[in-house]
């Protein structure tokens, strides 16, 4: 294991609100990562980089320990499973909910249930849990045209606002998870890493509590 400290992020959405919370915490990027399209970037610590993935990827790395410490999606662990991995913190950014929606008014009109989602696993054990026999079926986007197309008759996705879900005319249905950027951390490099990792989860920690008064 390298002395090393590498913090996997996830791209996008996530990744613009969790630089601001890191920055907060006193790590910081030593160049601009929109100016340039690398995507391993040194800090303003010794020792510290960071890596930017494909938000799906991030438990990967972290759960191989090709990272120590990720910064993921709750929707993302849920559906990747958290095996091998800490989520000592939430940092309460990106907080949306992931949940069934279908076609506004709309009965499902089938005995097995036809859902069009990302999440194939969250889906098959809700729908299981649920009693509801459910077909899952694979998609990897634009998941609201599913219904509107007759290749499903809902959907399990993430609704923040709803208004990606109006504008398709469907509506939300049932709350499967409520859903927030989480840190998570290599179980083996916490132990091994365990001086270096602590004073960053702290100073992590106290940002986020700086931001949410209690
Ligand atoms: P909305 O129209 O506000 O309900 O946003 C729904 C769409 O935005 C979804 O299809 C998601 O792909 C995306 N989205 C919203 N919030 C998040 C989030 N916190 N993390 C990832 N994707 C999100």
């Amino acid at each position: 294991m390298t002395k090393q400290l590498i913090l996997a992020l996830s791209k996008g959405r996530i990744l613009e609100e969790t630089l601001p919370l890191l920055a907060d915490a006193g790590l910081r990027p030593a160049e601009d990562h929109g100016a340039s399209r690398k995507l391993l970037f040194d800090t303003n610590l010794p020792d510290v980089k960071l890596v930017v993935l494909r938000a799906t990827d991030v438990p990967t790395y972290v759960q191989l320990g090709a990272a120590d410490m990720g910064v993921a999606g709750k929707d993302v662990l849920l559906e990747h499973g958290v095996e091998g991995l800490h989520e000592p913190l939430d940092l309460e950014i990106a907080a949306c909910r992931l949940m069934t929606a279908g076609i506004t008014g709309a009965e499902p009109a089938r005995a097995r249930r036809r859902v069009a989602t990302k999440f194939v696993k969250v889906a098959r054990r809700w729908y299981a849990e649920q009693g509801i026999q459910a077909e899952v079926i694979k998609l990897y986007g634009a998941m609201e045209l599913a219904p509107l197309m007759n290749l499903a008759d809902e959907i399990v996705d993430i609704v923040d606002t709803g208004n990606t879900l109006r504008a398709n005319g469907m509506e939300p249905r049932e709350l499967i998870a409520t859903i927030s950027t989480r840190l998570v951390v290599n179980k083996a490099a916490m132990t091994m890493k365990h001086d270096r990792i602590m004073p960053l989860i702290q100073r992590l920690e106290s940002a986020v509590a700086a931001r949410t008064p209690r």
